[in-house]
């Protein structure tokens, strides 16, 4: 039985900049929701500290992938018990008005690799957290792009107004300047920096100020004199936006007639998750002061699962489109978003449910590796307390526990009823650098953290360089190693030293040719013998490798064919220009002869790579790069020279946008030409350019270029 109607989930996620305080927030969401769960203890003085006290020991989790936990607005919960205290409310009625909020863990670092998509795919809404004296900063509208992207509604909290410099004004201006125009304030604050006391909630035009010390008492009272006609044009400005997005509020309210909360809040919550307003509101995180709102403004605005369109995805037997509304009794299907190792319980693998229900002990089936698992047990993290659980439902985030060889990424589904949510087709990666610990003792300690890593994020990669034994790291862009190598230090205490990031080159051939090959001993004792003809033709970029066996009337016998294909496709691996791997061509296997004695597969193998790398070498082989797609953010007045240094390096301007005083350039550039950009458009924009960069497409180098790659190959 599902104890929580799925309209009173919130799946959200709080991003940030780095130091903007999602930690803070996150923490104080915590602690707060944690009272509320325990309610009753609020008027009871000494309950609270209790309660801090033990989690100070245990630690609040919250470095869990998913954590859950309960909220009642305030103004519902005044409502519901007066001034009476929670314990005299039936807990029945409670999870009546209670709201599951379920928090999904954003990596810190913003960039576009896999495991911050899986995050923000995962969630339905998020808090953008922004530090009140910088105001938007470069990561910031990094943050802010990557969520229009995955169309995530949300809402902005500016933080640390208690700090020296702080404004929320300035802070506010630069989210419409650089962000969105849609932003509205729905709270001003009393007093600032040191001063910094409460807010005024524009809704109901009343101030809260925070006390207590843990800013857990709470006073909702008249609007102070000296602020009462700002936040009356601040309430103004706030109507005329709201008003704008709904025929009859905005005919209500230019008749001047009273609009009650809830009409604002309805109309509001619409267009929040329509994308189309964005509410803003303030506080200090460190200084306890405005989480609880924002809480409160997490139910009023973010989408439940219901609220959002039914998830798409494709059935893997026949590949059409098919889709699933987040209902208890359609199909069973959750994205498996995270894999994580917890000291307790072992492998835990986060899933969340979109559609259906799942009990422990029942089968579900993965669409990636074709396996059908069983889900033993089942579990969910608190910020206090794991709960084991034995069924989950739709809009559930849960973790199974001890499950192998799911992946980020995967699909779980009803084992009759397959869907795959989505395309686990990584590119592969575009750049390598070598790698080594700084100190010998650590090489250990390096393996087992990069092959951590490797397991959260499919698109980073380790191998070891046969020749020279070096561990070689490879991945989607230069950001996203230097990521991976400071987290080496940070999460796991291991310093590395790197080298100098290689582009991942490939080549193709552009012509058909035929070539033979012969792997013939036969002096003295048992002989070799393998022979072929092959024929290679180029494929279209991306269309990968395709074997076609032609073979007719036993020329090769049958059980042979495999090991020629073996001998083919090693002899891709290195190709014939530079080394690099051959792709996207079909290899035909047409003729050849064979000896009753001495033909084995080892000799088939070998002519099998022989007759490629001819047929390749006469198939007019090229180079190919990685072609990176970048968008450029940059304030007006640097579009000349930012452009001027794309062009520079070999860049084709796709478009070029307007967006408030800034200008958005997409750019299809060469990666080998992007070493070090993020240096170059910091210095030629007075560090207020940024930009994003992911794998597109891999092209014809130019010749010229290719020659000097080719001889500095040799
Ligand atoms: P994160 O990197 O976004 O997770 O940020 P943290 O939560 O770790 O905060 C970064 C720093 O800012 C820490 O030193 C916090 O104590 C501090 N901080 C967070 N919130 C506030 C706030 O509201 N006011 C002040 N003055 N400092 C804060």
């Amino acid at each position: 039985m599902r104890s929580y109607p799925i309209e009173r989930y919130r799946n959200i996620g709080i991003i940030a900049h780095i130091d903007a305080g999602k930690t803070t927030v996150t923490e104080r969401v915590l602690f707060y929701t944690g009272i509320s769960h325990k309610i009753g203890e609020v008027h009871e003085g000494q309950a609270i500290m209790d309660w801090m006290e033990q989690e100070r020991e245990r630690g609040i989790t919250i470095t869990s992938a998913a954590t859950t936990c309960f909220w009642i607005p305030i103004e519902e919960r005044t409502k519901l018990i007066g001034d009476k205290s929670f314990k005299e409310v039936d807990p029945e009625e409670k999870k009546k008005i209670e709201y599951r909020i379920n928090i999904i863990d954003t990596p810190g670092h913003i960039d576009f690799t896999a495991e911050v998509q899986r995050s923000l795919r995962v969630l339905d809404g998020a808090v953008v957290v922004f530090d009140g004296v910088a105001g938007v900063e470069a990561q910031s509208e990094t943050v802010w792009h990557q969520a229009d992207r995955f169309k995530v509604p949300r809402i902005c909290f500016i933080n640390k107004l208690d700090r020296l410099g702080a404004s929320f004004e300035k802070s506010l201006e630069s989210i419409w300047e650089r962000l969105s125009p849609n932003a509205i304030a729905l709270q001003i604050p009393i007093g600032i920096e040191s001063n910094f006391e409460g807010v005024i909630d524009l809704i109901t035009m009343k101030a809260w100020k925070f006390e207590g010390e843990h800013g857990e008492k709470i006073t909702i009272e008249e609007i102070p004199e000296n602020l009462k006609e700002k936040a009356q044009e601040w309430r103004n400005k706030m109507l005329d936006k709201i008003a704008a997005e709904d025929h009859n509020l905005l005919e209500k309210y230019l008749e001047g007639k009273e609009i009650s909360s809830e009409e604002i809040r309805s109309v509001l919550r619409k267009s929040v998750i329509e994308y189309k307003l964005v509410p803003v509101l303030c506080g200090s995180a460190l200084k306890n002061k405005g989480i609880q709102p924002l809480l409160d403004a997490v139910i009023y605005y973010l989408p439940s699962p219901v609220d959002l369109p039914p998830i798409e995805g494709t059935d893997p037997k026949t590949g059409e489109s098919i889709s699933r509304k987040p209902e208890d009794d359609e199909p069973f299907s959750a994205l498996a978003f995270k894999i994580a190792t917890d000291p307790f319980v072992g492998s835990l693998t986060y899933f969340r449910v979109y559609s259906g229900h799942l009990k422990s002990g029942d089968f579900v089936f993965d669409t990636n590796t074709h396996e059908k698992l069983r889900i033993g047990r089942i579990v969910r993290m608190h910020a206090n307390h794991r709960e084991e659980i034995d069924e989950v439902f739709a809009g559930d985030l849960a973790a199974a526990v001890g499950i192998k060889n799911v992946s980020t990424g995967d699909t779980l589904c009803d084992v009759n009823h397959p869907i795959v949510l989505e395309q686990i087709t990584f590119p592969e990666p575009v750049i390598s650098i070598r790698i080594e610990p700084k100190t010998k003792a650590d090489q250990e300690k390096l393996a087992t953290a990069l092959k951590k890593l490797a397991e959260e994020d499919p698109t980073f990669r380790i191998k070891t360089d046969e020749e020279t034994g070096e561990t070689i790291i490879s991945g989607m862009g230069e950001l996203h190693l230097e990521i991976i190598v400071d987290r080496l230090k940070r999460e796991f205490k291991v310093e590395a030293n790197v080298g100098r990031p290689q582009v991942a080159y490939k080549e193709t051939i552009t012509t058909t040719a035929e070539a033979e090959g012969k792997y013939i001993r036969q002096s003295g004792g048992r002989g070799q013998y393998g022979h072929v003809w092959l024929r290679v033709e180029p494929k279209e970029r991306g269309e990968g490798y395709e074997f076609k066996d032609e073979i007719k009337g036993g020329i090769i016998p049958k059980e042979f064919i495999p090991a020629v294909e073996k001998g083919v496709k090693e002899a891709m691996e290195r190709g014939v220009l530079a080394g690099y791997p051959l792709v996207d061509m079909k290899v035909t296997l047409y003729d050849g002869s064979f000896h009753e004695v001495d033909s084995s597969d080892a000799a088939f193998k070998i002519a099998g790579s022989i007759a490629l790398q001819e047929a390749s070498k006469r198939a007019k082989p090229i180079l190919l790069e990685p072609i990176m797609k970048l968008e450029v953010t940059i304030p007006q007045e640097y579009f000349g020279d930012v452009i001027g240094d794309l062009n520079s390096r070999r860049g084709k301007i796709l478009e070029t946008l307007d967006r408030t005083n800034m200008k958005v350039l997409r750019v299809y550039v060469p990666l080998a030409e992007m070493f070090g950009y993020a240096t170059s458009l910091r210095s030629m924009t007075q560090g207020r350019g940024v930009f994003t960069m992911e794998f597109d497409h891999y092209e014809k180098v130019p010749e010229t270029i290719a020659q000097e790659i080719i001889e500095g190959r040799k």
